[in-house]
């Protein structure tokens, strides 16, 4: 006999429909299954087997072949577990000769334990998401059931193999999927960027680079506070917009990270270590997943001691910083991750980290020092637009130095300038930091004062015209903050002191 099921499958982040189809035939006993399966479906038959006879029913000893149609979306997860053995069921004869109209038009998802228990799997929301507005019902296992009312899709949450076959047959009724009980709003992030005294230069250009989503490297010598700001860096952005929220929590979802099923509001913060490989830091491996860097979409990536990570790493990020996703390539077919972040990079001046500190002594070579910052090749730095050097504070100075503003009163400002971008801009571009060379003609028309500006940068400091563009974002953002609609001489002033790396980078590319 023949049965036909409805379930679903993820290609990257995006659900598809997927019919999974059970044949079973006269012969000797034997499992197939066909339809691109990876190897976790294939294993699918032990799970199967086993839930099946400890549901109380019998496994038919025949020929069976399981087929997951459309053919050319490869297969993978544990979820296909419920829909093949119910198809199994149904064939057997279980739900009668004419199956039920449950059986058929409902979509079904979840992994099996051996004693037929139903366990949560990865990836509900997104694949649900495939099917809202179409009217369609899911069961889902009951551990996924908050993650699935998020949806907004019809579904009911089953405890076990045997709770959805009496569903399908009419003898039970299955619970609704309901959201978690509203909790107390999540606490605001403990730090605060009060709590870091003194450097007003390197958190003013956070707060550039968080109103204008520009990425940022801090560079100064150990104990100057680059990581203590980095970690505070969250509490300038607001939270995320009702999509973003809906395309970060996708991401956390298929890694089997959402937590608690609940939307995700606050922007991520990743702070990956160094040692990470390239495929965990931009996502991928034999069953992809989504890297740190898509885990940070929409939020921050946090990279300390950048030029310790590995080369293989640091160039894997030109393609999420161009592009603001990554594709990871697979044997048959290609994903593709959304990783839209704003980059916070950290390093020390050289190795030893005392380059430059006034009261210890660096002890390394030149050459030393110019391999070190070669780590970070010019590609990479050309994709940060703001760059800005701390020095270190002695002790009697940085006690005397007054409290720092609240993180409130600065992501205020922020939240000010974004509110002026979107109103901006349409579409893909989200924020200055992504203006095109259109753009950039359009909204960053300079006084004549201003151009004077630049053009010193460039008969003076050598600054080349892509650094210009850069200074034009930044000076654009820097206007957005104030409140101010045309870019004025000091915004340029100021923004030219943010690319101070720009003579060393190219003095080195030059070597
Ligand atoms: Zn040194």
């Amino acid at each position: 006999m023949l049965s036909k099921l409805r379930t679903l499958c993820l290609k990257g982040i995006d659900g598809r429909e997927v019919s999974a189809e059970v044949y079973i035939a006269p012969g000797l006993p034997s499992y197939t299954v066909v339809g691109l399966p990876d190897a976790a479906v294939k294993e699918a038959k032990d799970r199967v087997v086993a839930a099946v006879r400890n549901s109380g029913c019998d496994f038919p000893s025949k020929r069976i072949t399981v087929n997951l149609a459309p053919a050319e979306i490869k297969k993978a997860g544990t979820h296909f577990d419920l829909p093949i053995a119910l198809g199994v069921l149904a064939a057997a004869g279980k739900f009668g000769k004419k199956a039920p109209a449950r059986l058929g038009e409902t979509f079904f998802i979840g992994e099996l334990a051996l004693d037929g228990t139903l366990r949560p799997v990865a990836g509900v929301l997104p694949m649900l998401l495939a099917i809202k507005g179409t009217g369609a019902t899911a069961v889902v296992p009951a551990g996924n059931a908050a993650e699935a009312a998020v949806s907004g899709v019809k579904c009911l949450a089953a405890a076990s193999l045997k709770d959805a076959a009496d569903w399908i047959a009419g003898a039970t009724e299955l619970g609704p999927c309901l959201s978690p009980a509203a909790g107390a709003p999540a606490a605001r992030p403990s730090r605060d960027l009060a709590e870091v005294k003194g450097q007003a230069f390197a958190k003013r250009a956070l707060e550039i680079a968080a109103a204008g989503f520009h990425n940022i490297l801090l560079v100064g010598p150990p104990g100057t506070g680059k990581s203590m700001l980095a970690r505070r860096f969250s509490t300038l952005l607001p939270p995320m917009t009702f999509d973003e929220s809906l395309e970060t929590t996708k991401l956390y979802s298929v890694s089997g990270l959402s937590a608690a099923g609940r939307l995700l509001h606050e922007r991520p913060f990743r702070e990956p270590h160094h040692t990470i490989s390239d495929a965990a830091l931009i996502g991928g491996g034999s069953s992809p997943r989504p890297g740190e860097v898509s885990l940070a979409h929409n939020g921050v990536l946090f990279l300390d001691e950048f030029p310790e990570f590995s080369r293989p790493a640091i160039e894997a990020l030109r393609e999420p910083l161009e592009a603001w996703q990554v594709t990871v390539a697979r044997v048959r077919e290609s994903v593709a991750y959304p990783a839209r972040f704003l980059l916070v990079a950290a390093m020390n001046p050289c190795p030893c980290g005392y380059l430059g500190h006034p009261t210890r002594e660096c002890s390394c070579t030149p050459l030393q020092v110019q391999k070190y910052r070669a780590r970070v090749s010019g590609p990479i730095l050309d994709r940060i637009d703001l760059h800005v050097q701390l020095s270190a504070v002695k002790y009697a100075d940085w006690e005397a130095l007054p409290d720092g503003e609240p993180s409130a009163a600065v992501a205020a400002r922020v939240s000010r300038a974004m509110e002026t971008q979107r109103r901006r801009f349409s579409g893909i571009t989200r924020a200055n930091a992504f203006m095109s060379g259109v753009d950039l003609r359009k909204h960053c028309a300079l006084p004549e004062g201003a151009s004077a500006v630049l053009e010193t940068a460039m008969n003076r400091l050598g600054f080349s015209a892509r650094s210009l563009d850069k200074i034009l974002k930044i000076s654009r953002t820097i206007a957005d903050l104030e409140g101010a609609a045309d870019i004025k001489r000091e915004h340029v002033t100021e923004a030219v002191q943010y690319r101070m790396l720009d003579k060393a980078a190219e003095l080195s590319a030059a070597i």
